[in-house]
């Protein structure tokens, strides 16, 4: 369980959505009226002043507040972010938490031996991967249990001893300003007992960092933004404790031709002014394999959206897949023979105005307004 989790954004006072500028000086403000220059000898402002900095630390880092958006606190206590190495800048973040508002251990009792680390690992695909899912591996470091002492931490044949520290208990209490403070035990972290002999080979951790494969399902329509959480494929818990969870954080490559929406896919699509003005048809291929004909109403505009129903991405966990939108591109001709120039100047002899309203209409608001 992780410490008492006050948001950061509320320690800042700003909003989910504050741009960095918003964060910057609500963490500046708040940075001065804490500072300890300025509160000579308080210990409660000190504090403060330690967790407004380890939440504008985080904040002010674009990939820092992605993690924490998504995770929460859970992002930062050990291993998440990066490549699944513990952050230095928030080693202790739960300790000050912890010493700031009370440890969220209740019950008086000891701590239990937290969970593993979770992990995590950026994955970049195709977007036809994206398309029809995958099946892969990746190669990780992870930390698994010390198959010498399996996992206690103790060297094989010797046991623990209770913590002098704490006598037991896992906790201590300390003074702090005007409160009285409980913190886990700073000699046994909390466990309430200490290793006669910690094994050599983990140093006593129960853990050991070693790589490791694993098989990674992509589903089909996966996302840039989608994890894939693999449960208990994160680091070993300390001294047997359970595994972290190891999540996959999918981005998806700009593809040549097609644009994602969500489920929609949009391909600008050029077509002849001839196909444009007499109508036709064109061919889409989609990512699915399928050629798609697209019927081109004659008379149709530059910008015009034609929708091919269920052309586009499949939806991630469910049934069916999005559009397929086909923006027409008019082209104008930069290469004609002689032939078709003379065809051309034939055809404009023949024009009224009437073929083309959006022009006439245009010319004739110019000359209202100049009066010409
Ligand atoms: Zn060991
Ligand atoms: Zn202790």
């Amino acid at each position: 369980m992780p410490a008492t989790e006050i948001d950061f954004y509320e320690l800042l006072g700003v909003s989910r959505d504050a741009d960095p500028a918003t964060i910057k000086s609500a963490y500046r403000k708040l940075a001065m009226k804490y500072h300890p220059d300025r509160n000579q000898g308080c210990k409660e402002n000190e504090a403060k002043f330690k967790a407004v900095s380890a939440a504008y630390d985080c904040l002010k880092d674009p990939q820092k507040r992605a993690a924490y958006d998504r995770f929460g606190h859970a992002a930062f206590q050990q291993g998440m972010g990066g490549g699944g190495h513990p952050g230095a800048d928030f080693a202790d973040l739960g300790d000050i938490f912890e010493t700031i508002f009370g440890s969220a251990f209740g019950g008086g009792g000891r701590q239990q031996p937290r969970r593993g680390a979770d992990l995590r690992y950026d994955m970049e695909i195709g977007l036809e991967e994206a398309f029809h899912g995958k099946e892969t591996q990746i190669e990780i470091e992870v930390s698994q249990a010390c198959e010498t002492c399996h996992g206690s931490g103790a060297t094989p044949g010797t046991s623990t001893r209770g913590c002098n520290l704490c006598n037991g208990y896992g906790k201590v209490r300390a003074k702090q300003g005007f409160f009285v403070v409980e913190r886990p035990c700073p000699s046994c972290h909390g466990r309430g007992e200490v290793l006669v002999s910690p094994c050599r080979d983990c140093r006593g951790e129960g853990c050991v960092d070693r790589p490791q494969t694993i098989e990674v399902e992509i589903p089909p329509g996966v996302d840039t933004g989608t994890r894939i959480r693999l449960t208990g494929k994160g680091e070993a818990g300390p001294r047997g404790a359970p595994p972290g969870d190891l999540y996959i954080f999918v981005h998806v490559r700009p593809h040549p031709v097609f644009q994602r929406e969500g489920t929609t896919l949009l391909s600008r699509v050029p077509i002849s002014f001839t196909t444009a003005a007499l109508g036709g048809k064109v061919e889409i291929p989609d990512l699915g394999g399928e050629t798609n004909t697209v019927d081109i109403p004659a008379g149709i505009q530059s910008g015009k959206q034609l929708r091919v129903r269920g052309a586009g991405m499949p939806v991630l966990q469910g049934r069916g897949r999005g559009d397929l939108v086909v923006e027409i591109a008019v082209e104008t001709p930069t290469k004609l023979s002689k032939e078709q120039k003379a065809l051309l100047e034939q055809f404009r002899e023949t024009e009224t105005g009437e073929e083309c309203p959006e022009c006439r209409g245009f010319f004739e608001r110019l000359k209202d307004a100049f009066g010409a």
